[in-house]
């Protein structure tokens, strides 16, 4: 347990453990990449870095120096000291031994959906008039909070901030660092004007983490008071290897399939529900054959009939629409003779016979009637009927 397990961005990583190391951390930071590169993982183990009662590879100075004020002098004499008992397994920069109890109870924030969910139940069995006033967290370590989007909005709200104003200027009770966790970006306006307030006279012993998609959707002022990190998706080949050890159960064709839909990002891929893929990937080629070959029907209607309502519909409903898009833009990739973009390599015999049979006019209009489809999901209209338009209206004329 430790660093590393972070896979890919080691040039990230080792900065942000050199500035740890040095003591010269950030108090605010910006983990920015695409989904599932890696940034709730990042930060979670930075979080047990700072506190790990071991601290395999650190120095002995480590955080209190900082607040001592006796900088860097005393942090080189212990380094010099400490050096013959360096653990050899050990790069010699801080890590955590994910084992100690900080570092245990900071690593169950880690299932962040399922901590969440958590929170949200016992919101729900509240009282109608706590259920209102009461936003979600996650903790996990009595100094490490975790600040995830509040539902319904999914927003950040000016509750949850004023929360960490409330918390951050007390010193950690049973960590040398306390930390805040965000882990989105989408915050209500009053929210982000309050995070400002912190960010402008954080206290020295609390760092705070600020995790995006894109750095660019936080206040400019947000971004000024902190160091921004961007976690670089990894290549399609890397993820590859890295799935043939963590999901060896897949064979390669699907690893190869899972690695490109993933687009670079390993909690991606590890979180990939192929099984779900596969399902919804018949289907739509249920659908684009009809609507391309027009004729024989009875497969498209056992099919769409099977998209009822309620929640679990919509879900399915989500999927096939998310594949369909997938699938009609392979096929323009292959239309366009950029076959090394194609996603579905698996079943690319399938997609050039729909290259083949679709012209321009029939793609923009498969276009089209997707996105009415969708429309039409969010009208709640028959989500049977809305799938069967969109076959037909593709049909070619006769
Ligand atoms: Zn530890």
């Amino acid at each position: 347990m430790g660093f590393g397990d972070f896979v890919g961005n080691s040039s990230a990583v080792g900065r942000l453990r050199e500035m740890l190391a040095r003591d010269h951390f950030p108090q605010a930071v910006i983990l920015a990449g695409a989904q599932g590169s890696g940034k709730y993982t990042l930060a979670l183990m930075l979080a047990r870095a700072m506190n790990c009662l071991e601290r395999p590879g650190a120095r002995a100075a480590g955080a209190h120096a900082k607040e001592e004020g006796t900088g860097s002098f005393a942090f080189d004499i212990a380094a010099e000291k400490d050096d013959s008992l360096k653990d050899p397994v050990t790069d010699g920069l801080p890590d955590f031994c994910g084992r100690c109890s900080n570092c245990v109870r900071i690593g169950q924030a880690l299932h962040l959906e399922e901590r969440c969910a958590e929170a949200v139940e016992a919101r729900e069995n509240l009282r109608e008039t706590d259920k209102k006033e009461t936003r979600i967290f996650v903790q996990t370590h009595p100094d490490v909070l975790v600040i995830p989007p509040d539902p319904p909005q999914m927003m950040i709200k000016v509750d949850q901030v004023r929360h960490v104003i409330q918390r951050i200027y007390y010193r950690p009770a049973e960590a040398r660092e306390s930390v805040y966790i965000f882990t989105s970006s989408a915050f209500m306006k009053e929210a982000a004007n309050s995070l400002l307030k912190i960010l402008e006279e954080p206290p020295g012993f609390a760092t705070i983490f600020l995790l995006t998609e894109n750095a660019g959707e936080l206040l400019p002022t947000i971004r000024s008071r902190s160091a921004i990190f961007t976690l670089k998706a990894l290549g399609t080949e890397e993820l590859e290897a890295r799935l043939a050890v963590a999901r060896a159960d897949w064979n390669a064709g699907q690893r190869a399939l899972v690695a490109r839909l993933s687009e670079g990002a390993m909690g991606r891929a590890l979180r990939f529900d192929l099984e779900g893929y596969i399902a919804a990937r018949s289907q739509a080629l249920v659908l684009l054959r009809s609507a391309v070959g027009g004729g024989e029907h009875s497969e498209q209607f056992k099919m769409t009939e099977s998209f009822r309502a309620g929640a679990e519909g919509r879900q399915k409903m989500d999927a096939l629409l998310r594949t369909l898009y997938l699938l009609l833009e392979d096929v323009m990739f292959l239309q366009s003779g950029s076959a090394q973009l194609v996603r579905n390599r698996d079943i690319a015999g399938e997609l050039g016979k729909l290259a083949e049979a679709a012209d321009f006019a029939w793609m923009q209009r498969a276009a089209e009637g997707l996105a009415e489809v969708e429309r039409g999901v969010r009208r709640n209209l028959l989500r049977s009927l809305s799938l069967d338009a969109f076959a037909a209206a593709l049909e070619p004329a006769r």
